[in-house]
């Protein structure tokens, strides 16, 4: 599994952690973030139960586990945490931030953990990693209808989960080189797994607002500058979604 730090401004460090070369073709590859702020680490979307050793054996390279007091669960799909009982083995004092809805869905990935579950709002919430304010916020029926982003004020980088996201080969790069290219690789993934063309409107609106320096989603690659973070929200904003092509 590769990893890339795709920002670092010595207040705040973040990771991608990806490219997974070790796992079986039947499992979908993801993208695995990681944000440190001082003594704390918030790992994001860690994943699925077959790629923990690899995952594992990545962020240790890298970060001290004992630093890993944080992880944020986006939505409830099995790549995303369950992984969950292991990463608890080891973490087991950290927080898991889920949205609400689907901490009691969660708990089949391992009951034991809910005492660490933090179901968050509807309206998303605020939270504190090291010295740094990070903000948890609403994604709903994009695609799970409780989902969530996370949004870093410090440097305006957004995790987006599944939006944004394309299945790319495992030589892809972590940095979307040309847009125009990049199209094939994500457009029937959000035709399909993006279900309602109403959230998506909203969505944008509030992303818009935030002005995002790098969107990074939980498959395929990131849209990093104003110029392609903007790019992707204009042809996000034109796409029909919620298609059922039979195929
Ligand atoms: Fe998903």
């Amino acid at each position: 599994m590769d990893h890339k730090v795709i920002y670092d401004d010595g207040q705040v460090k973040w990771y991608v952690f990806g490219r997974d070369t070790q796992k079986p073709n039947s499992i979908i590859d993801t993208n695995e973030y990681a944000i440190e702020a001082g003594d704390e680490v918030m790992i994001l979307d860690p994943g699925g139960t077959e790629i923990f050793p690899y995952v594992l054996s990545s962020v240790s390279e890298v970060i001290g586990l004992e630093k890993v007091t944080k992880f944020l669960c986006s939505h409830q799909d099995p790549d995303i945490f369950s992984s969950l009982p292991l990463w608890m083995a080891l973490c087991p004092n950290a927080t898991i931030y889920m949205p609400r809805i689907w901490s009691n869905f969660m708990s089949h990935f391992g009951k034991e953990c809910s005492s660490n579950f933090y179901p968050v709002p509807d309206k998303g919430v605020d939270i504190r990693l090291g010295n740094e304010n990070l903000n948890i916020i609403p994604a709903h029926f994009l695609h799970a209808s409780g989902n969530i982003n996370l949004f870093c004020p410090r440097s305006r980088i957004l995790f987006s989960a599944d939006v944004g996201s394309a299945l790319v080969p495992l030589d892809y790069p972590f940095f979307i080189e040309n847009f125009e290219d990049h199209i094939p690789l994500m457009k029937g993934f959000h035709e399909r797994w993006m279900p309602s063309n109403v959230a998506k409107s909203a969505w944008i609106r509030q992303i818009r607002s935030l002005k995002p320096t790098m969107i990074c989603p939980q498959h395929g690659s990131i849209f990093k500058g104003e110029k392609m973070v903007n790019q992707f929200l204009d042809w996000l904003d034109n796409l029909e979604v919620g298609l059922l092509s039979h195929d």
